[in-house]
């Protein structure tokens, strides 16, 4: 079987994986990053993929895919803007090709994931699919007709980036106010639970150092029934449903599927959402977008972006 390597690039790690054409993962590698300057994250990616490549089962890996943050550019694999990693103008695909006999594609990490999550997950068989990785941020990625968009500049599907509360919303990485990610990621769980925090004069939930505060344990909190935490995740889950409900009217998917750290909440997640993205679902018949958790996890950047380079490219 073909194999190549695919690298997922993150703002706190750095992972590649040996996989096959089917989707099988053979190994996987994996380095931290504490320094995001170009030349340091660079240095940890070629460890994990010259790791990878020593593995005996790389040894006929026909080419290199990596999927970053940031927004792309086609065919240079040019990092140009990335808020995440603070780049502008990182020449992430020429370092790599220097570097590697083997062909090397760059693109972004969420639409890698939402291609390894199409072909191998939870789209596998559905021709209208959107992913969305609800992390820190919320990562997008659109298949319409059975193809996934990529857009004028490589910038479709850049769906944690709409206003959904550009007068009353938290400021957003990338400069905005109220953008999805802002109000619905992990992050701007956190941001709605001090956003109540005044109303809950009682309350312990946020009575921790501000770099050990997770969003998990507000969402654990909420589904004890905490009354501080209840509120935030009920506002949190307003937003989240505010922004599938405007995905539906853009590209009226068959499925969207939520993966990222914060979807091991689950159903209860799902539960929380239904409802209101039926009542702001209006022009297509309510309950015919299905919603699900992701399949591959953390697994879908990486069987993704050695997808891509088995077609040499995002879109075959
Ligand atoms: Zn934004």
């Amino acid at each position: 079987m073909r194999k190549a390597i695919g690298v997922d690039l993150g703002g706190s790690h750095v992972t590649a994986g040996i996989i096959g054409e089917d989707g099988t993962i053979f190994g996987q590698f994996e380095q931290d990053i504490e320094d995001r300057s170009f030349d340091a994250v660079v240095a940890s990616l070629q460890g994990v993929v010259d790791n990878a490549l020593k593995d005996g089962k790389a040894k006929d890996a026909i080419g290199i895919g990596v999927g970053s943050p940031g927004n792309i550019e086609r065919e240079s694999g040019v990092v140009l803007y990335s808020p995440n990693l603070l780049w502008t103008n990182a020449p992430l695909g020429e370092r790599l090709r220097t570097r590697y006999a083997l062909p090397v594609f760059v693109a972004n990490d969420a639409r890698c994931a939402t291609l390894g999550e199409h072909i191998f997950g939870s789209g596998k068989g559905t021709q209208d699919f959107v992913l969305l990785t609800i992390g820190t941020g919320i990562g997008g990625g659109i298949v319409s007709g059975g193809r996934l968009l990529i857009g004028h500049r490589a910038g479709a599907g850049e769906i944690g980036h709409h206003q959904i509360r550009p007068t009353d919303g938290f400021i957003c990485a990338c400069g905005k106010i109220g953008c999805f990610e802002a109000q619905a990621s992990g992050t701007g769980l956190i941001r709605h639970a001090f956003a109540v925090a005044a109303s809950f004069p009682r309350s312990q939930l946020l009575d921790r150092e501000r770099d050990k505060l997770g969003s998990k344990a507000i969402r654990r909190a909420a589904q004890t029934g905490d009354a501080h935490a209840s509120a935030a995740w009920r506002n949190f889950a307003a937003d989240l449903a505010l922004g599938l409900a405007n995905i539906i009217a853009f590209v009226n998917p068959e499925l969207i599927a939520l993966g990222g750290g914060v979807s091991s909440a689950g159903d209860f997640m799902l539960d929380s959402v239904r409802a209101r993205v039926d009542e702001l679902t209006t022009m297509v018949p309510r309950g015919t977008t299905r919603l699900e958790i992701a399949k591959l996890g953390n697994d879908a950047g990486q069987v993704g972006a050695a997808t891509m380079a088995f077609q040499g490219g995002l879109t075959r």
